[in-house]
């Protein structure tokens, strides 16, 4: 496949935009190369601005469930469209969207919709810290809550017990508010506990993670976690930006059977848009301005573009909850087609999933936390992906990514994937 253009588009861009992408992913760092530049996107299909079609298996990071350019979706939009697309005054559509999704996730009574998962995750924190007058929260290496200042902390070599901020410009006041433990290790959050009594607000986690690949938790990390945070009085954040309405209607608090204290949203609850949202029940909300002291608000928040994009993808996922059902077949089907190409291959590897999240690691050690993640031969990933580009299938372009599987994609574009990999040559010359 020829990905000319591509290249042109993105020389230019680079010129104007730092790094030439206005979300560093996209920009093929961790497998090199250029970045595809998308002219288009139609259910199951991306058309990048070369003509080649890709079957893609990112769907924007999750928003795309239902596929590319979703007819109720885009019809919504249109109609919101022309009768003005901000007004900075209530409208009716916000509660609309709010109770279906109050309706849909178990353990919530009350939802506030933001522009975009960080600043859910963002809100969600302050709002812990609020209700329970302390101020640190413990986070799981390899998660990812967003880019606000808190989330951006990894553990040094060293001990951990206080994070070193991992970006320039995080101050070390807000790094040592961030405690971090490792994922599926129960041990290590008591350690924080016992170490940190009484200070800590929440604990903030990925109920299923897919930022570090995707990793399941254990039923006894996870049920543990509940157990020890009710013991403790600390806040049990569920960051559900990738997990909610994809996993099941009430994401993984449903399919976990585990009740979350704050849960945050992003990617499908806005059909596409800039949507996040985050909810608890009434009387945590209670602590929420106008309501309440902690302080949060956003001019375009509940905007009915978003809303209107929000309501016709959570309406369709209401009505027929079969589509996780069918999604996570597929995704089945997949990984057994892609452990069947890669079992003759002879290398080290390992398939993660969860319900339409899936990841693939080319390590021999199961994939369990960040630092099993980050065992997975590069090198071989990254002939992986290009060899899989090629051949015009678009995977996540870092291994630290999970695959979200769209309702739009049909067994064939699944087999033509399998044959993709069953094609070939993963060796390293
Ligand atoms: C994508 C993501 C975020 C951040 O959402 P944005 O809309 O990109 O700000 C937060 N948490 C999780 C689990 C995510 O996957």
């Amino acid at each position: 496949m020829i990905y000319q253009r591509s290249s042109a588009l993105f020389a230019e861009a680079k010129k104007y935009i730092p790094g030439g992408v206005n979300s560093p992913v996209r920009a093929f760092k961790a497998v090199g190369g250029d970045p595809i530049f998308v002219k288009e996107a139609k259910g199951a299909y991306l058309y990048d601005e070369d003509g080649n079609r890709l079957i893609d298996y990112i769907a924007s990071w999750g928003p795309m469930i239902l596929g590319h350019a979703h007819e109720p979706v885009v019809q919504a939009v249109i109609e919101k469209t022309k009768k003005g697309t901000s007004f900075g005054m209530p409208t009716e559509i916000e509660t609309e969207l709010a109770q279906l999704a109050v309706s849909m996730v178990p353990n919530i009574d009350k939802i506030r919709f933001v522009n975009s998962g960080t600043e859910a995750c963002m809100s969600a924190v302050r709002l812990a810290r609020g209700y329970t007058g302390k101020d640190k929260i413990i986070k799981f290496a390899g998660c990812y809550h967003g880019h606000s200042d808190s989330f951006l902390i990894q553990a040094g070599s060293g001990a951990v017990t206080f994070g070193s901020p991992n970006s320039p410009g995080v101050t070390q006041g807000t790094a040592r508010d961030t405690l971090l433990a490792d994922y599926n290790n129960l041990e290590s959050v008591r350690t924080l506990v016992e170490a940190n009594r009484g200070a800590i607000a929440a604990v903030i986690i990925e109920p299923v993670a897919g930022n570090m690949g995707c990793i399941p938790p254990t039923d006894k990390f996870i049920q543990g976690l509940r157990t020890l945070c009710t013991a403790e009085n600390i806040l049990l954040i569920f960051d559900e930006v990738m997990t909610g309405f994809r996993l099941a209607r009430g994401g993984a608090q449903e399919v976990l059977g585990i009740d979350a204290d704050i849960v945050t949203f992003g990617k499908v609850i806005g059909g596409g848009l800039p949507v996040g949202a985050f909810a608890a029940n009434a009387e945590i909300m209670a602590h929420l301005a106008p309501e309440g002291p902690v302080y949060q608000a956003g001019t375009l928040s509940g905007n009915p573009l978003a809303m209107g994009a929000g309501l016709a993808m959570l309406t369709e996922l209401n009505e027929r909850p079969e589509i996780f059902e069918s999604l996570e077949e597929k995704t089945i089907h997949l990984h057994e087609g892609f452990d069947n190409a890669l079992k003759k291959k002879g290398l080290p590897y390992q398939i993660n999933r969860f319900g339409s999240m899936l990841s693939v690691h080319f390590t021999d050690t199961p994939v369990v936390d960040f630092a099993t993640s980050a065992k997975g031969n590069n090198a071989t990933f990254k002939r992986y992906f290009h060899g899989m580009l090629e051949q015009g299938v678009y995977l996540p372009p870092s291994a630290f990514e999970s695959y979200f599987l769209n309702d739009a994609l049909s067994y064939s574009d699944l087999d033509e994937t399998i044959a993709a990999l069953d094609r070939l040559d993963l060796r390293v010359v």
